[in-house]
């Protein structure tokens, strides 16, 4: 009984530090408010940013792709599975992205782990930002590369580790371009030039940045103009995209190694041709309605603003990941549980996820919310704010 013992303990501790983790149901889809035993609550805990997850337009270009398509394509794509649907969306990708290539992967998580894991190894060395998401650190993890963290963000540090680096055969630096905790943007034209000055390769994960950051929506790396400038694009159709599935965009040898080489790619059955399809219509709505965009900013921006004023501590956030950092854990939850009361659903986001003493609430804005939902969210944070002594 070794297991189950294990298994009592883990679960009595984590509830013990009020760490333990519960999943609500949500009946029907997402959106702008979800439907939660029985009552309507607002939304402000989706990465899906531009309101696309359930766009009719997705939908239908599902629906289209399971009439001609069907569901499972059956094997990996290497052995007979991969179909059109999974071409159109590489190729559409790699010309959004203007690189030579795309290759999608079934989910960030499985693009990360693969990516870094086939491309470094032992003898190599990987300089990650300490916030980096956990697929990265697993791919690292997995990779078997020596793993040099440098501080959040900070260049100084990084320099430090690339000083005193041995000259090893492989050297890549990989970042978040925007952090999924904290919402900052990592100093990417920093991060380039110190790449050049000690031989290394860029990995950018654009997540939180894709269809959110850019002229265009492509990214971070569109944001600061660095086009052509990084190894290594991945990102995922799972956030503003409102899809799902994973992309790696590089040269076409990068493409073709990875094809050959990552065993996430080429151990598992490929994506259904239908949410490649859905993926493709999110994209070209990206590209169509850059509108979306600017009101996703300006709304990021008008609640930013708010609650920076009110007084609460939302780290050095850009974009529509606002924390509220409120430090105590089982105070995070009473705050997201208040709120829930009030009909406002807001996520606490506790450690590991987040260093221990920084629990917050991760609010994030979407497009679709009306003005109506953002005072409203301000009303009730302030209120409870002010009932947990935070303001
Ligand atoms: C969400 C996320 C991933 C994982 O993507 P999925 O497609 O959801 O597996 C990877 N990296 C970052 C930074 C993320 O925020």
């Amino acid at each position: 009984m070794k297991m189950k013992a294990f298994l009592d303990e883990t679960l009595d501790q984590l509830a013990d530090r009020d760490l333990l983790r519960q999943m609500r149901t949500i009946d029907g889809s997402q959106s702008r408010q979800l439907r939660i035993d029985g009552r309507d609550v607002l939304n402000f805990c989706s990465n899906n940013y531009l309101g696309l997850a359930d766009d009719a337009r997705l939908t239908q270009a599902a629906m289209e792709s399971l009439r001609i398509d069907g569901f499972g394509c059956g094997a990996s794509r290497l052995v007979c599975g991969n179909m059109s649907s999974h071409a159109r969306l590489e190729k559409a990708m790699a010309e959004f992205k203007a690189t030579e290539s795309c290759v999608l992967f079934n989910s960030g998580y499985t693009a990360n782990i693969g990516i870094i894991s086939s491309l470094l190894g032992r003898g190599d060395m990987i300089f990650s930002d300490k916030l980096n998401h956990a697929s990265i650190i697993d791919g690292i993890l997995l990779s078997g590369a020596q793993y040099k963290r440098y501080a959040h963000a900070n260049m100084g540090s990084l320099e430090a580790l690339l000083k005193a680096a041995a000259p090893l055969s492989k050297k890549l630096i990989v970042t978040d371009s925007v952090f999924s905790m904290d919402g900052d943007i990592a100093p990417l034209p920093e991060i380039v030039a110190l790449a050049k000055k000690y031989d290394c390769a860029i990995m950018v994960d654009e997540a939180h940045a894709l269809g959110v950051l850019g002229q265009h929506g492509k990214g971070a790396v569109e944001h600061f103009g660095l086009e052509g400038q990084i190894d290594i694009q991945m990102g995922t159709f799972s956030k503003a995209v409102g899809s799902f599935g994973a992309y790696c965009c590089g040269s076409k040898q990068l493409v073709e190694f990875l094809r050959n080489k990552a065993r996430s790619f080429i151990y598992t059955t490929g994506l259904p041709p239908s949410v490649a399809a859905a993926s493709l219509r999110g994209l070209e709505i990206i590209v169509q309605q850059p509108e979306r965009r600017k009101e996703l900013l300006a709304k990021t921006q008008f609640v930013s603003q708010a609650l920076n004023h009110l007084g609460f501590d939302t780290l050095n956030t850009q974009t529509p990941i606002i924390p509220i950092v409120v430090k105590d854990t089982a105070l995070s939850l009473s705050f997201s549980r208040k709120l829930f009361e009030a009909g406002i659903f807001v996520s606490a986001i506790r450690p590991p996820t987040v260093p221990a003493n920084t629990a917050r609430l991760r609010v994030t804005v979407m497009a679709i919310h009306t003005q109506q939902d953002l005072e409203l969210l301000l009303k009730h944070v302030e209120r409870i704010g002010k009932e947990l002594c935070l303001i």
